[in-house]
C-alpha cells in the first residue's frame, strides 16, 4: 500500500488540511503518517485516519526521517514556512536530507504537492 507522510509547519497547517480536503478521495486510499499536530488536526478536520508521531519539536520529523531510512515510505508533503524560525531546524534539515539519500519524493509546498499526488496516482495499478 502506499503509504504517505504529511507535515506542516503552523503557519502552513490550515493550507495542508485545505489540501488534504480537495484531495481526500485519494488520500483516503493511503496508509497516512503524520507529525503529531499535523496529523491530530487531519483527523479533526477531515475523515482521515493519520498515524500520528510525535510532535515536530519533540522528534516527529526524526521519526517519520527514521521510515524513510528503511523506505518506507513512497512521499512527503512537508508544507513548511520559509518566513519562521523553527526551533527545530536541526530535525528538519535531517529530513530533508535523508530523502534526498533514499531518493524518496518529497514536496515542500502546494504546487509540488499536487504534482506528488499526481505522481502517485498513476503509479496505481
Ligand atoms: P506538528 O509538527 O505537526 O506536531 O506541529 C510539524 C513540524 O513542525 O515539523
Amino acid at each position: 500500500m502506499t503509504r504517505l507522510a504529511l507535515i506542516a509547519h503552523d503557519e502552513k497547517k490550515p493550507d495542508l488540511i485545505e489540501f488534504a480536503r480537495a484531495h481526500e478521495s485519494q488520500l483516503a486510499e493511503y496508509d497516512l503518517i503524520g507529525t503529531g499536530t499535523t496529523g491530530g488536526r487531519l483527523m479533526e478536520e477531515t475523515d482521515l485516519e493519520v498515524e500520528r508521531m510525535e510532535s515536530g519539536p519533540l522528534g516527529g520529523d526524526l521519526m517519520i526521517g527514521a521510515e524513510v531510512a528503511q523506505d518506507r515510505l513512497d512521499g512527503i508533503i512537508f508544507l513548511r514556512d520559509p518566513l519562521t524560525a523553527q526551533p527545530h531546524e536541526p530535525d528538519i534539515s535531517a529530513l530533508l536530507r535523508i530523502c534526498d539519500v533514499h531518493d524518496t519524493a518529497l514536496a515542500t509546498n502546494l504546487a509540488s504537492a499536487t504534482y506528488l499526488l499526481e505522481g502517485l496516482e498513476d503509479e496505481l495499478p
